[in-house]
């Protein structure tokens, strides 16, 4: 069965001795906007999911064929989320007989015996493993109408569908699709119930996931952790001269500010109100100084809707002791914010004792 990913290799062998060639099926006309639709459900190249595979089960069951698949039409390839009776993960899409399939969405694709069909009598497919003589596929048809691929079953004899086979296939596609668009909403749930919806950072809830994770990672490998506390100085004035609107633009451009001067290197969260938090995994105390004070510069220097917009940031290093914990962190880095704001603000200080 694994043969049928060496099936490019074995083609270009057949061509040199001259048998007629698998040219593969035309391209659809909406290829682009097909896609970039598959590309936005975020399946390809995913792990199998029990969901998907009670498809393929029911799809071999019920139309009793020894292969069924979900298959996927990427640019190049079709790959399958799910498979029965076939090793193989994916083929290049010039072999696909699923790429046939997509050209008619509203219609179960047939081939009755691949022997007698031009198209396709000469694929590896079907003159070498997995020996394909009969073949259908139900395609994959998004809300928009765009085909992503099919769930099709495949027999090593010649056979047709029955009209009631044909029509379950049909409904375990649309079951798939449903599938796909419950989990892309559920992402997108996700990823709203963890960000900050005005300045777009993670929020307080995933920071904390977030933290805490880093500190396991920080424990383990014995790595140094660094944690920001960084808060507006006066910010209410702010509000009570211009209004909420505008306190509003300055907090969302300095969590842009933000995000820039800290980039892949840690985890930028609003932390509440004009108060946000910088995670540095892997960053020892002298650099998050150095990082901190750029940050403390950059809010300075930029150009703001208000007047004298500055930051006071309090600094916390992990170390490893008996008393330490995430939540110890920020209660240093707050602690040493707290001084930050007591010697004068537009500073930066941090954590050395409680004293
Ligand atoms: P300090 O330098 O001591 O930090 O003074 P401050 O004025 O910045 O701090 P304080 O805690 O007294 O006030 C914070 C203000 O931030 C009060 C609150 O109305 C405002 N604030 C909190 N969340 C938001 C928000 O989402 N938008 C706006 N515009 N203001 C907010
Ligand atoms: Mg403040
Ligand atoms: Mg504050």
């Amino acid at each position: 069965m694994n043969q049928i990913t060496h099936a490019p290799l074995d083609h270009t062998v057949s061509n040199e001795t001259a048998a007629p060639q698998t040219t593969g099926a035309a391209k659809p006309f909406n290829e682009d906007q097909r896609l970039a639709a598959l590309h936005r459900y975020q399946v390809l190249d995913t792990i199998a999911e029990q969901a998907y595979d009670d498809v393929t089960t029911l799809a071999s069951a019920v139309c009793k064929a020894p292969i069924a698949l979900i298959s996927l039409i990427d640019q190049g390839r079709q790959w399958f989320k799910s498979r029965v009776g076939l090793d193989a993960s994916e083929t290049p899409r010039e072999l696909a007989f699923c790429a046939h399939a997509i050209l008619q969405p509203d219609i179960v694709f047939e081939v009755q015996d691949a022997h007698l069909d031009p198209r396709f009598a000469s694929n590896p497919l079907v003159t070498g493993d997995p020996g394909i003589r009969f073949y259908a596929g139900a395609p994959l048809v998004t809300a928009d109408g765009l085909p992503i691929g099919t769930v099709c079953v495949i027999d090593r004899e010649p056979r047709a569908l029955s009209a009631a086979e044909r029509k379950a296939l049909q409904s375990l596609a649309r079951q798939v699709v449903a599938q796909l668009e419950l989990r892309q909403v559920m992402a997108g749930l996700e990823l709203e119930s963890m960000t900050d919806p005005l300045t777009s950072l993670w929020n307080r809830r995933s920071l904390d996931r977030r933290l805490q994770a880093a500190w396991d990672l920080q424990a383990r490998e014995r790595s140094p952790l660094s944690l920001l506390m960084i808060d507006l100085d006066h910010f209410k004035r702010i509000n009570d001269a211009l209004g909420h609107p505008a306190g509003d633009r300055v907090l969302v451009q300095a969590a842009a500010i933000i995000r820039d001067q800290i980039g892949h290197d840690g985890i930028a969260a609003r932390f509440g109100g004009e108060e946000f938090c910088v995670v540095l995994p892997g960053m020892d105390a002298e650099t998050a100084r150095e990082r901190a004070e750029q940050v403390r510069r950059a809010i300075e220097g930029a150009s703001w809707p208000a007047p004298n917009v500055t930051a006071s940031i309090g600094v916390a290093t992990a170390v490893v002791d008996r008393e330490s914990s995430p939540n110890v962190m920020l209660t240093r880095a707050d602690r040493a914010l707290y001084v930050a704001k007591r010697e004068g603000r537009n500073c930066v200080r941090q954590f050395d004792g409680w004293s």
